[in-house]
This record gives C-alpha cells, sequence and structure tokens, in this order.
C-alpha cells in the first residue's frame, strides 16, 4: 500500500479528490432535494389534504350539528319531557320527521328522568348505567360542551354511524336529555379511503382521549395514538392543539419516517390526521441517487485509467530515457550501474566468471577535428551497433563515457573474454565506416583499445574496473589497435 502510494501518489490523490467531490456534489443534491420534498409535503401536501378533507366533513356535518341544536332548544321537545313524556306517538312522529327532512339514519331522543330512549322507528328501551353501549348518555350528560360527536354501529341499521348527541336544558338550565341524530359515515368513510389509495396517505379521526374513531387502515380503528409506537411520541401535542390551525409533526418508527398534519375540527370535537410515509415518497429520489452515484463512480474511473495509462506512458517514457544513451541508444553508465551491482550477486551467488571490457576508440579526436563532430558521432553510432551484434543475449554493453564503451560478461571467463574483445577489434579494424553515411568521402578506418579483466571474489566494485583501465592503458601505450588483459 505504501510503495502504491509512492508509486502512483498523484493518482491516489486525484481519487480521493474525484471521490470526495462526486459523492459530496450526489449526496448534497439528494439531501437538499429530499429536504425540499419533506418540507412541500409537509407544508402544502398534508395540509391542503386537511383542508379538502375539512370542508368535506364541513359540508356533510354542519346541517346535522345545527339541526340537532335546533332540536335540542325546540319547545315542543323541552315542554314533551317536562310534562312528564305523555304519549309516545307525538315524539315518535316528530323524530320521524326530522329524520326524514335531513336525510338521516336515525333521530333519537332520551330522557333524563324516566331514561327512555326513543327513535324515530318507534322502539323505546331504557337506558342504564350499567350498559357499555349506552355509556355515550352518560358521558354527554355528564359534558361541559353542548353536544358530542361519537361513532358506533347503529343497533338498527347496523351502519358506522356518526351520532350527534345534543344535550338538552330546561328553561332554568338544568339537564333533563339528550336529543341528535345518526348518519352514515360511509361518506366520510369514502373520503379517507381515495385520500389513502390515491396519495398513499393515512387520514384518521381521533376523538379528545386519542382513540382512533375512523380511519381507512382497518388496523388502526379503534386503537389510541398513545399505543401506537411513534405515534405515542407526538400523541400529548396531537391532542393539546385545540385550534383549528394545522400542525406540522413527524415521528419515526423502526421502519419508517412518517410526516404528520394534524388539525382540530370543532364540529366534530375530533382531531384530523394525516400522515404520509417520507421513505415511500423520497424511494424514487434515493433511486436517481443510487443512478448518479454509479454515473460519478464511472466516470471516475473512466478518468483515473485514462490517467493511469498516460502517467504509465510517460513514466516508461522517463524510464528508458533515464537510462538509455541517446546517441548510441546504448544503456548509459547510470543503469549500467544498476544492473553490474545486480550481476555482481549473481556471479558471487552462482560461482561463475564474470568479465568486464573496456573499450576506448583511438584518436578519436583526431577524427573529431579531421572530418567533424557529425562523422565522430556517426562513428560512435556504428561502433555500438557492431558491438551490440557480436554479443552475446546475456552480455550488457554500456556508454562508459565520452567514447569508451563498457562491456559486462557473463559466466565467461578471462581467457574467452580476451578472445571476444579479440574479436570485436578486428571486426571494427576492418571495419570501413564511410560506407554507412554520405558524410565520409573516402574509406574511413576506426580502431579501437580494450583492456579486459575478470572480476575476482572480494573486489570491490571499483577494483574490475581499475583493472580493466590498466590494461586499456597498456594497449594504448603498446601502440593502441589491440587488447590487453589484467590477471
Ligand atoms: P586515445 O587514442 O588516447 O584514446 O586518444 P583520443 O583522441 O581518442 O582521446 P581523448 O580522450 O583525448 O579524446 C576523446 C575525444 O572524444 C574528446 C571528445 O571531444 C570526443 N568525444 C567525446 N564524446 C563525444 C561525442 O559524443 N561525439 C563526438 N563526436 N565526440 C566526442
Ligand atoms: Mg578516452
Ligand atoms: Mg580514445
Amino acid at each position: 500500500m505504501r510503495k502504491l502510494f509512492k508509486q502512483y501518489g498523484l493518482l491516489v490523490w486525484l481519487s480521493l479528490i474525484l471521490i470526495a467531490g462526486f459523492v459530496s456534489t450526489t449526496v448534497i443534491a439528494y439531501l437538499v432535494s429530499r429536504d425540499t420534498l419533506q418540507q412541500s409535503i409537509a407544508e402544502q401536501a398534508l395540509p391542503i389534504t386537511g383542508d379538502n378533507i375539512y370542508s368535506e366533513v364541513q359540508k356533510d356535518m354542519l346541517r346535522p350539528v345545527f339541526m340537532s341544536s335546533q332540536m335540542a332548544h325546540d319547545t315542543f321537545v323541552r315542554d314533551w319531557l317536562l310534562a312528564g313524556e305523555q304519549d309516545n306517538q307525538h315524539i315518535i312522529k316528530y323524530l320521524n320527521e326530522i329524520r326524514q327532512r335531513n336525510n338521516a339514519l336515525s333521530s333519537f331522543l332520551v330522557s333524563d328522568l324516566s331514561r327512555n330512549y326513543y327513535n324515530a322507528g318507534g322502539a323505546i328501551r331504557t337506558v342504564t348505567d350499567n350498559s357499555s353501549k349506552d355509556q355515550w348518555f352518560f358521558r354527554a350528560r355528564q359534558s361541559k360542551s353542548p353536544y358530542e360527536t361519537t361513532i358506533d354501529i347503529d343497533t338498527v341499521s347496523r351502519n358506522l354511524t356518526v351520532f350527534i348527541n345534543h344535550r338538552i336544558v330546561d328553561y332554568n338550565g338544568k339537564f333533563i336529555g339528550i336529543i341528535g341524530l345518526g348518519l352514515t359515515a360511509d361518506t366520510m368513510r369514502n373520503l379517507i379511503d381515495s385520500y389513502q389509495k390515491r396519495f398513499q396517505r393515512s387520514v384518521y379521526f381521533v376523538d379528545q382521549k386519542g382513540n382512533i374513531v375512523l380511519a381507512a387502515n382497518a388496523d388502526r380503528q379503534g386503537s389510541s395514538i398513545q399505543s401506537i409506537p411513534g405515534l405515542n411520541g407526538i400523541a400529548a401535542t396531537i391532542l393539546a392543539n385545540k385550534k383549528n390551525a394545522s400542525l406540522h409533526l413527524e415521528y419515526k418508527t423502526d421502519a419508517a419516517a412518517m410526516l404528520v398534519n394534524s388539525r382540530f375540527i370543532p364540529e366534530l370535537g375530533w382531531h384530523l390526521l394525516v400522515e404520509q410515509d417520507l421513505g415511500n415518497s423520497i424511494k424514487p429520489l434515493q433511486d436517481v441517487f443510487l443512478v448518479n452515484l454509479a454515473i460519478s463512480g464511472a466516470i471516475m474511473l473512466a478518468v483515473l485509467a485514462t490517467l493511469l495509462i498516460c502517467v504509465r506512458r510517460y513514466q516508461q517514457r522517463i524510464e528508458k530515457s533515464a537510462a538509455t544513451d541517446t546517441l548510441t541508444t546504448l544503456l548509459n553508465r547510470y543503469a549500467f550501474d544498476f544492473i553490474f551491482r545486480q550481476a555482481l550477486l549473481d556471479s558471487e551467488r552462482s560461482r561463475q566468471p564474470l568479465c568486464v571490457i573496456l573499450v576506448d576508440i583511438d584518436f578519436f579526436k583526431k577524427i573529431n577535428d579531421k572530418q567533424g563532430h557529425l562523422i565522430g558521432d556517426h562513428v560512435l553510432k556504428e561502433i555500438a551497433m557492431i558491438a551490440k551484434r557480436s554479443l552475446r543475449e546475456s552480455d550488457v554493453i554500456c556508454r562508459w563515457g565520452g567514447e569508451e564503451f563498457l562491456i559486462m560478461l557473463k559466466n565467461c571467463t578471462l581467457e574467452k573474454a580476451t578472445s571476444i574483445a579479440e574479436t570485436l577489434r578486428s571486426t571494427i579494424a576492418a571495419n570501413d565506416f564511410s560506407r554507412t553515411t554520405s558524410l565520409a568521402k573516402t574509406r574511413l578506418a576506426v580502431t579501437v583499445s580494450m583492456g579486459v579483466a575478470q572480476y575476482k571474489d572480494n573486489d570491490s566494485e571499483d577494483n574490475v574496473f581499475e583493472r580493466a583501465e590498466v590494461a586499456l592503458l597498456q594497449a594504448k601505450e603498446s601502440g593502441r589497435n589491440s587488447v590487453y588483459f589484467t590477471e
């Protein structure tokens, strides 16, 4: 990893910058659009649903509430009760008339004195304190508000029914009974069903104690908001809101994040709750987020791959130019040093002889001076080529200095190396350097002198070169165009 970082540090940095850039822009874009969506659901969609339902409820409920208030204040009703509930037919006729005119499911009256329950159908029974289905009466009896709205199964029609129970008081304000209407809850139920289906929004009504009185979701009907996980955390806030203004609330469950809009409906004495699962709504955003991430990732990989290829190529070029001599295309001294050290280790390990030949062109200065530098360069190139051609695959040749070359012969004795040097010397001496260039007009002969040495145990790197140099000097002194070796 460290090595990788060293070698491709720039690339690693660039990847990190790209990743950080792509990820942060995608994440920010996602968060911003999620917030915008959340805000528009909380501040627009849910309140509008609430408004629509509220106006429908108002339309359906205002008239019956008004009607039951009229009934409770009707002097006929009060007088009939105060006069001791004489002749049931009178009140039954009255209730029937009211029921028909209001297109209600039922209309009813309960006397506090006799505890008789009269309805439009003519049925008469007695409400009792110990019957659970009559509790509504005793509750309304104690109530401080003039009327209560409850939802129940109508005993006669077996329909889910909204009852408006209005208190009747006598002319001195004393409680004498309850009168009211029963209306079908179907309209409301259809309404909340359609909202649920169309917008995946749950709509439900909660009474002032927190019981869910009407919900499209059957599981919730009858339970209380204080007992629903998540919702219980905001139940108190919901129930405390007695104004007909909507509240934006949120709650979380293990599976979902819900946005809630709550308002109090005074006509019903209920809270209307509209909620939406934010998770469902942001699902498309999440999909877009993932697609964006994938695209960014692909772009990043493409950029990095292109960059990697460029860097590799550039590096190879640099490595090559750092290792080779531009004129002769042989290895330069720097690169040779590295290979030579490696070869020394190999030779020590394998106990195989290693020799070097130092080659120096004779009177090269003169060639330069007489024929010009270009010819000098040409000679250098041609000698490099001849040497390369006459060597084995495992031999290494480098440009050692201006007009000096160094040849390393692996697995080669001093004797063999001297003979190879001798062959090379004679090949060069016999070569007409003017043949391969248009610069030289006449035959151009060049000779070289060589010093050969073998690497010995306990030699330092320089020792072997020094011995080769001594041998080369001997060759120069003996008249050049010759090969000498040092034991
Ligand atoms: P000796 O026989 O004693 O080796 O004599 P020499 O003239 O070959 O030796 P010397 O060291 O005096 O001269 C080497 C010359 O090589 C000097 C320098 O100008 C020339 N030289 C070095 N590098 C290059 C090169 O790349 N191109 C050319 N054209 N000449 C070069
Ligand atoms: Mg020289
Ligand atoms: Mg020379």
